[in-house]
């Protein structure tokens, strides 16, 4: 299967950097490398940033119903294109081809939502105290050219998401996007080239993440900072945005709590909750990690997640039936080796899985692990892998004080067929989203982001296009 070079993508046109100097891309089912990417210096961030200036020049002008035309002739193609996209996300990225599908295709709905929610930047006219002659109004502008950083493990939603809202709001984007995952990025940019998107109101670079944070942060023309990875490089960047008065939205690590209560339907929690913890190898912001399950089903629960877990075929993205592909990086292998070796000396018990697959690749077992101390790295660290630790509680508020212990707040999960329990579960457990007896779904229209260290701001909704808006007041007398 073709695996092609990523350019640049900088003031309507792809180009190598300046200096000529590219990465390897290699596919983690394989070790391979398949490819190269252009590394941008200091000479192509002048030209994006320059680029990105005239391009929201040009984009804040449109009426929304010309930026819904152009997203919505992107979404389109991107949903054409579907296929060919998901074949090169999951030569880069190593997820299943069904799951790299989908990803494009969830893309393009996330579009035209934002399409759609464009129409609806409104400001006010507030009445004068005492003069009917004096027009008071309240404006939503767009808030300027927009530096977004995305990680690898959704190459293409994790864009989508801030330039869905973005774009709708009038901003123009330089999109930093991942060095490992950089094809199905351009993918995806091409699609709005080819919509006929002006030059300049999108660019694409690659390169060291640190240079290029520290260079566009400080960029007098870049108006705000959207970033989604971890927490610690959440809390460096958005402290630099702070230094330089940046508008932020940071959407950054989870450790999502799964809590089972005593009225559960444990076939139910099982089937959702674990085949959200090993879609795309767990490599998920809300990828469920405690499973936190009441005393009287805790036997029940595992060796029924535990016998799921053996059940997936782990392969190559590519090839047919795969359920679970390699991580994304020999880094994650790393650390799954590492959460293992202190789990398993703390004394949690391996019910199935806990180690690598192969000597080829970055393969790891689908893994649960019970009886895990409150100490061991996997329940204090995002684990960001296929590896499940469960624990088992009598009261529901001793469940929930452990799911709050955390200075993480972005997803958990909760299955009970009590009322009373999902209300108080509502009311008590602090994160972002919440979902009571049901799998995850990431709609556009829900409000996607966490609380406490998972950052702030919002990526769907409403509220994420206000995340990209200045509100002003500007009062005219009649003279
Ligand atoms: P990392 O912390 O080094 O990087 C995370 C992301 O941030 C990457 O995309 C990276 O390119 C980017 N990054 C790192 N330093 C940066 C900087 N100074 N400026 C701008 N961008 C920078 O970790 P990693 O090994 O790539 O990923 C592992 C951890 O990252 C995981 O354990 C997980 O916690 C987190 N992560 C979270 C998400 C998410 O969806 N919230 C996605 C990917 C990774």
């Amino acid at each position: 299967m073709v695996y092609p070079d990523t350019q640049l993508f900088v003031g309507g046109r792809w180009r190598d950097a300046a200096d000529g100097r590219s990465m390897p891309i290699r596919n983690p089912a394989t070790g391979q490398e398949i490819g190269r990417v252009a590394r941008a210096g200091r000479a192509d961030l002048d030209r994006a940033i320059e680029a990105a200036q005239l391009g929201f020049e040009t984009w804040r002008d449109y009426m929304p119903a010309q930026r819904s035309k152009v997203m919505r002739a992107a979404a389109v193609l991107v949903r054409e294109r579907a296929d060919a996209i998901a074949g090169v996300l999951t030569q880069e990225q190593g997820k299943p081809l069904t799951e790299a599908k989908g990803e494009a295709l969830a893309a393009a709905d996330i579009l035209e939502w934002f399409a759609e929610e464009g129409f609806r930047v409104y400001g006010r006219l507030v009445p004068h105290r005492s003069n009917t002659a004096i027009r008071q109004m309240v404006l939503k502008d767009p808030v300027g050219p927009v530096a977004a950083f995305t990680p690898w493990n959704f190459p293409i939603n994790q864009i989508v998401r801030k330039i869905g809202a973005g774009l709708a709001a009038g901003c123009s984007m330089i999109v930093k996007a991942p060095e490992e995952t950089p094809a199905s990025p351009a993918a995806l940019i091409r699609a709005f080239q080819d919509a006929g998107l002006p030059e300049g109101v999108l660019g694409l670079v690659f390169g060291d993440p640190a240079d290029i944070s520290d260079y566009l942060i400080a960029s007098p023309v870049i108006r705000k900072i959207t970033f989604t990875g971890s927490t610690p490089v959440g809390k460096l960047l958005a402290g630099m945005a702070g230094q330089h008065m940046k508008r932020v939205s940071m959407e950054l690590g989870g450790h999502a709590p799964v809590i089972v209560c005593e009225d559960a339907d444990v076939a139910l929690a099982v089937k959702s909750a674990g085949a959200a913890k090993f879609r795309n190898a767990g490599q998920v912001c809300i990828s469920p990690t405690r499973f936190l399950v009441h005393d009287s089903l805790k036997q029940d629960f595992e060796g029924r997640l535990a016998e799921l877990a053996r059940g997936i075929k782990v392969g190559d993205g590519l090839a047919e039936g795969t359920q679970m592909g390699p991580l994304a990086n020999p880094r994650r292998l790393a650390a799954m080796a590492e959460f293992q070796r202190d789990a398993v000396e703390r004394g949690a018990t391996v019910l199935t899985g806990g180690a690598r697959i192969g000597d080829t690749g970055n393969f790891w077992q689908p893994t649960v692990l019970t009886n895990v101390p409150l100490e061991a790295r996997l329940f204090n660290d995002e684990p960001f892998g296929p590896v499940a630790g469960v624990r088992s509680f009598s009261r529901l508020e001793e469940a929930i004080s452990e799911a709050n212990r955390l200075s993480y707040g972005l997803a958990g999960y909760a299955f009970t067929t009590s009322l009373a329990n999902a209300d108080l579960l509502t009311r008590r457990v602090e994160v972002g989203m919440l979902w009571v007896n049901t799998p995850a779904a990431g709609t556009a229209e829900l409000p996607f982001g966490g609380i406490k260290d998972s950052g702030y701001g919002t990526e769907g909704g409403p509220e994420a296009l206000e995340a990209y808006l200045n509100t002003r007041a500007v009062v005219i007398a009649n003279a």
